[in-house]
């Protein structure tokens, strides 16, 4: 199977070896444009074993090149990072947005969000944001 340059390049940067399983899931994670389940990976890379995929799907999030996003279920979805993240500090503050229909969770990154100042006192470690709605493909139903 050939794949992308930009994919190699990507799991270079983040020092971690080439492998074939790492470069599918880092192209289907990258071409889905809703986040994505563990599960939902496992039926489309069949023959990569779940425990396999599990350690991958860690490795990608410890390095700063995917994020996890719980859906309505409370099921942890898997997204792409902005190329501002690394294994030191992931700057995934966007809107993550629920369609209560499909169930899908999009990364909402194109939109600014308003800047949160804390009262005094308080230490922030992470932040945020999330709506409930429905998508375009569920309200032009
Ligand atoms: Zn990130
Ligand atoms: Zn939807
Ligand atoms: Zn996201």
């Amino acid at each position: 199977m050939r794949h992308n340059q930009h994919f190699e390049h990507l799991l270079k940067r983040h020092q971690l070896k080439r492998t074939e399983a790492r470069l599918r899931v880092l192209e289907l994670l990258v071409n889905k444009k809703t986040a994505t389940s563990q599960p939902d990976l496992e039926s489309v890379i069949a023959d990569v074993d779940r425990v396999t995929l599990y350690r991958i799907l860690n490795a990608f999030e410890e390095k700063g090149i995917i994020h996890k996003v719980f859906d309505l279920n409370g099921t942890a979805n898997y997204a792409i990072c902005s190329s501002d993240c690394d294994e030191h500090y992931h700057h995934d503050e966007h809107l993550h947005f629920n369609c209560t229909n499909c169930k899908n969770v999009y990364c909402l990154d194109e939109m600014d969000m308003p800047p949160i100042v804390l009262p005094a006192g308080f230490k922030l470690e992470k932040l945020s944001f999330s709506a409930t709605g429905l998508c375009p493909k569920c309200a032009n139903k």
